[in-house]
């Protein structure tokens, strides 16, 4: 086989990903609340909200980490329509964040039911995940650390049901010059200095602001998921708190 330069950069990029996430796993959730100041879990109530899911929606969560959105969607469902035949299966391609996540539902009521499952996978490719199989696909704060986004939008397009829904919840970019300098301040300054202060890990977190500036911006990630196959209502995403984050949207009709 021939490797060129391009395929060195895009396997590092896998394996620096995964130890970034190894590293923080444990400090995962404190660290979330510490460089958002909780803001995070506004956007991810937020998130589940708009989805309103009905009963007995199946729910894929890609990139899933600890758990933050299989649960709040769990929750929805329990809470709104009182059902717990609600299920979400919970991927990620990193064993440590799952197993923080798989520790974190033990003390819920969605332990040893049939409404969560976890399972290793690359979600560029969803081996194990069946064409047309969800109602609904998420991916929060985990599609930046993906490196082809195309191949994400992809396997998205081909895992879920006719009628189904593609939602990525991800940082974005800020127009407003303003909150631009501000924003930029808060990026390459406080948050490596809180990575070192509270993980001890200052370069992942540099790593992680990186990641959010060569993310593509609105428009053009609404038109990878326009040219993956889906349709979009709109311009195809809601700006979240000025663009910091963004809420991308479709339909596979
Ligand atoms: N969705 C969770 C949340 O909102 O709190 C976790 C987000 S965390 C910032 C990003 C997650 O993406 C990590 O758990 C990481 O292991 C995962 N990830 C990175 N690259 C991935 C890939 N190619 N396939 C699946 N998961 C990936």
């Amino acid at each position: 086989t021939h490797f060129g330069f391009r395929d060195v950069l895009e396997s590092e990029k896998e394996q620096l990903v995964g130890k970034v996430f190894s590293n923080v796993a444990e400090k995962y959730d404190v660290m979330n609340d510490a460089m958002s100041g909780g803001v995070h879990r506004l956007w991810k109530d937020h998130f589940i909200r708009s989805m309103a899911p009905g009963p007995g929606t199946t729910l894929l969560d890609v990139a899933g980490g600890t758990g933050d959105i299989a649960m709040r969607f769990l929750d929805y469902c329990k809470n709104i329509h009182n059902d717990s035949s609600a299920t979400v299966k919970l991927v990620d391609i990193n064993p440590q964040m799952l197993k923080v996540g798989e520790q974190r539902f033990q003390s819920t009521p969605y332990a040893n039911t049939n409404q969560v499952s976890f399972l290793v996978q690359n979600a560029e490719h969803l081996d194990d995940i069946p064409d047309e199989s969800v109602d609904v696909y998420t991916i929060a704060f985990g599609i930046r650390n993906c490196t082809h986004v195309d191949r994400v939008v992809k396997e998205a397009y081909r895992v879920l049901k006719p009628g189904g829904r593609f939602m990525c919840l991800e940082f974005s970019q800020v127009e407003n010059p303003v909150i631009s300098k501000i924003y930029d301040f808060y990026s390459f300054d406080v948050i490596p200095a809180l990575g070192q202060m509270i993980a001890n890990d200052r370069e992942s977190y540099k790593y992680l602001v990186e990641s959010i500036r060569q993310f593509p911006p609105q428009p053009a990630f609404a038109k990878i998921i326009r040219d993956a196959g889906f349709s979009t209502v709109g311009k195809g995403w809601e700006d979240l708190t000025f663009g910091v984050a963004a809420i991308h949207s479709g339909f596979k009709l």
